[in-house]
């Protein structure tokens, strides 16, 4: 249910209808927005009648959340969610762009590659040092060694770090070097990872899983918000299809979609979506011209010799290519990048 504050309500009514919300066994989330104070009554509600919650001193109204997911709805919160996390900015009409290698793999290596994607006007790096790959014979990462290159290109650079989490018991180590925590496609929907990752201070970049409907992201992303952490940015990655040539299918629509159901911002993943580097570029452009609030893309100094995701990384020039187009796109349509 969502509690409606009147605009004079005081901290001390809010405090008051928090205790009634939890006395009745529901979880409280307080929601400050620019116009009104709203919280979020979470939980089996199915024996709380709103008469109960009406009667509280400032309420203005008590409604359903009609959603299955509650925190992440619009009904709740209609100010988009701005994400910050050192250079990145994302959301709210600021186009963030994460780009980097799929993986960590040597210092020269990811070094070079950020500072290529900052002068290109990436405002993250991205960079995997623990791999979820699908055969165990495949390169897994570097592990910590290279979440210490990942932060060591953040001092040469300044660039905020993305990078991808993918067990519970990893979380506080990567949580110590990343300025975002990316959990991945095949981890969409590991809610003990997603409760691990919603107990941090990191903004969260939650992958859609090839098989998963957007009401189950928005659910994975539900644990997340309902384990304490605000800040969670929703990738639309392809999904799987009967179509064959290109890796994952990747719609767009999802963007249009989730805006007209959430605040969260919506990031696509040009890169993984299509699975072919020659396919990257105007797809980046048209998640852009369809309202992303960000894009994560795939860049390799030498992507023919890449250990992982060579075939869809793009050169330093391609990506260089892609952020000029990508930027006409925006300014176009009034936004910034
Ligand atoms: C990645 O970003 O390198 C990755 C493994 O992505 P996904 O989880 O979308 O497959
Ligand atoms: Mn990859």
């Amino acid at each position: 249910m969502i509690v409606v504050m009147k605009q004079e309500a005081s901290e001390g009514d809010v405090e008051h209808m928090v205790q009634r919300i939890e006395s009745l066994g529901l979880k409280a989330h307080v929601i400050v927005g620019t116009e009104r104070t709203v919280i979020a009554a979470v939980g089996d509600d199915r024996k709380t009648h709103k008469e109960s919650l009406e009667s509280g001193p400032g309420v203005a109204s008590v409604m359903p959340i009609l959603a299955p997911y509650k925190v992440a709805s619009l009904e709740l919160k209609r100010e988009p969610t701005m994400i910050r996390a050192g250079s990145l900015s994302l959301g709210n009409g600021a186009v963030g762009v994460i780009a980097g290698p799929c993986s960590v793999e040597t210092e020269e290596q990811l070094i070079k590659t950020a500072e290529a994607v900052k002068k290109a006007g990436a405002t993250a790096l991205r960079g995997g040092a623990f791999k979820p790959r699908t055969s165990p014979y495949s390169f897994q990462g570097l592990k910590e060694e290279g979440l210490r290159l990942l932060a060591a290109a953040r001092d040469a650079t300044g660039l905020a770090i993305v990078t991808e989490v993918v067990a519970t018991e990893d979380v506080d180590l990567v949580a110590r070097y990343a300025d975002v925590l990316q959990v991945g496609a095949r981890n969409m929907q590991n809610y003990r990872l997603l409760e691990a990752v919603g107990k941090t201070d990191r903004p969260v970049l939650l992958k859609r899983g090839p098989s998963a409907t957007i009401d189950e992201l928005l659910l994975a992303a539900e644990y997340i918000l309902d384990a304490g952490n605000p800040n969670v940015m929703l990738c639309e990655r392809g999904i799987r299809t009967f179509e064959t040539h290109t890796r994952f299918t990747l719609p767009l629509a999802t963007v249009v979609y989730l805006h007209s159901k959430t605040h969260l911002p919506v990031v696509v993943d040009p890169s993984h979506g299509t699975g072919h580097t020659y396919l990257v570029p105007k797809m980046a452009a048209a998640s852009v011209a369809a309202g992303a609030d960000g894009l994560i893309m795939e860049v390799h100094p030498d992507p023919e010799n890449a250990l992982s995701d060579g075939y869809q990384s793009m050169t330093f020039e391609q990506f260089d290519d892609t952020m000029r187009e990508c930027r006409k796109v925006a300014e176009a349509l009034g936004r910034k990048m």
